[in-house]
C-alpha cells in the first residue's frame, strides 16, 4: 500500500484535521499523482457535514486536483512520470452502460465512483485531494496544457466543467441573453464561459457590492435581486438562467425572468427541495433543467479550451491550517472566488 497523509473529517461533527491513511498500489492502468494544489468546493463542506446524504467517514474531501505524475502502471499510455495531470469529481464508472459509452460517465446508470465519499471499484472508500497523493485509473485523469497557472487551473476540474458543460449542451452563445445566478466559485466561471462563448451576460445577485467584480469578470449587466425595480426591468428577458446558488431561493421569481421557451438550468444544490408553482413553467413554456459536472472527454475539452483562451479560475491560495476558517468565509461568500489548498503547506 502507498502511505498517504491529508486532512480528514473523522465524523460529521468534527473539523478537518491531519490524518494518515493508505492508498492502493499502482495497478497496471493506474497513475500516481503527487498533488500540488486542490480546490475547495462548496460540496466538500456539504459532504463532511452530511448535508446531502450520510457520508463515509473518515472523509478526505477534494475533487479539484492537479499535480505531477510520479508513477504509472505498465499498461498506462496516457501519461508518463513527470507529466502534469488533473483529477476531477470521478475516479471510475461502470464503463459499459449507455451513458458511459457516450462519454457521460457522470450519469453512469449504476453510479460513477466519486473521488471521495464513495466506494472505488475495489469496494474500498475513496479519498480526495486534501492529501499529498492519489492513485487513479488513467482513463479518469486529465492532461493539463496550462502549466503556468496550476493553482488557478485546479478549480476548473469541478467549478469549470460544472458550468462549461450545460452552456455547451444548450448551445449558449451569440444572440443569447444569459443570466448567471450567484457569483461564487461556479458563478464566476459561468460568467467567464458565457462571455467567451459570445452571450450577453447578466449577473443576478443579492449583493449590490458585487457589481464591480462582476463587470471585471466580463459581465455586461448586473441586477440586484432584492431591488424590485431592477427585477421588474428584466422580467421575461433571458434565454437562459444558470443557477449556481446552493442556498434556498425563490424559484418563482427567477423563472419569471425567462423569455418564452427559456431554460432555467440548476447546477447549485441547496439542502432543501425547491418549491415551484406549475404556472411559473406553463406561462411561457419554460423549462427547468439540471446538469451535473461533465464527462471525462468534455472535461478535457474544457481544460484545452481554457488553456487556448487564457481562462483560469480566480483564486485565493490557502494553507491547510486555515481550512476551517476558509470554510466559514466560503459560507459567507467571502472569497473571490475559489480557495485552493497548497499541498506544500500540509
Ligand atoms: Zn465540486
Ligand atoms: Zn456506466
Amino acid at each position: 500500500m502507498i502511505a498517504s497523509k491529508g486532512y480528514a473529517a473523522q465524523t460529521p461533527t468534527s473539523d478537518l484535521a491531519p490524518w494518515n491513511f493508505e492508498r492502493r498500489e499502482v495497478g497496471e492502468f493506474d497513475v500516481q499523482i503527487d498533488i500540488a494544489y486542490c480546490g475547495v468546493c462548496h460540496s466538500d463542506l456539504h459532504q463532511i457535514k452530511n448535508d446531502w446524504f450520510p457520508g463515509i467517514f473518515p472523509m478526505v474531501p477534494g475533487h479539484e486536483i492537479v499535480g505531477t505524475v510520479t508513477a504509472v502502471g505498465s499498461g498506462v499510455t496516457k501519461l508518463k512520470v513527470g507529466d502534469i495531470a488533473g483529477v476531477g469529481c470521478m475516479v471510475d464508472s461502470c464503463r459499459t452502460c449507455e451513458n458511459c459509452q457516450e462519454g457521460l460517465e457522470q450519469y453512469c446508470t449504476v453510479g460513477s465512483n466519486q473521488t471521495y465519499n464513495s466506494l472505488g471499484k475495489d469496494g474500498t472508500p475513496t479519498y480526495g485531494g486534501y492529501s499529498n497523493n492519489i492513485v487513479v485509473n488513467e482513463d479518469f485523469t486529465l492532461t493539463i496544457k496550462d502549466k503556468e497557472n496550476l493553482a488557478a487551473v485546479a478549480p476548473l476540474l469541478c467549478a469549470g466543467i460544472t458550468t462549461y458543460s450545460p452552456l455547451r449542451h444548450w448551445g449558449v452563445g451569440k444572440g443569447h441573453k444569459l443570466a448567471v445566478l450567484g457569483l461564487g466559485g461556479l458563478g464566476h466561471m459561468a460568467v467567464k464561459f458565457g462571455v467567451s462563448f459570445g452571450a450577453e451576460v447578466t449577473v443576478l445577485s443579492t449583493s449590490p457590492e458585487k457589481e464591480a467584480a462582476a463587470k471585471a469578470l466580463g459581465a455586461h449587466h448586473f441586477v440586484v435581486t432584492t431591488d424590485p425595480a431592477q427585477v421588474a426591468a428584466v422580467k421575461g428577458t433571458f434565454n437562459f438562467i444558470l443557477d449556481t446558488v446552493s442556498a434556498d431561493h425563490n424559484m418563482g421569481m427567477y423563472l419569471s425572468l425567462l423569455k418564452t421557451n427559456g431554460v432555467h438550468i440548476i447546477v447549485g444544490v441547496p439542502s432543501n427541495p425547491h418549491a415551484i408553482s406549475a404556472f411559473s413553467l406553463i406561462g411561457g413554456r419554460r423549462s427547468l433543467a439540471g446538469s451535473g459536472i461533465g464527462g471525462i472527454k468534455e472535461t478535457q475539452e474544457m481544460l484545452d479550451y481554457c488553456a487556448d483562451h487564457g481562462i483560469v479560475s480566480d483564486i485565493e491560495v490557502i494553507a491547510f491550517k486555515d481550512i476551517t476558517a476558509s470554510y466559514e468565509r466560503m459560507v459567507k461568500g467571502d472569497v473571490r472566488y475559489r480557495f485552493v489548498l497548497d499541498l506544500a503547506t500540509l
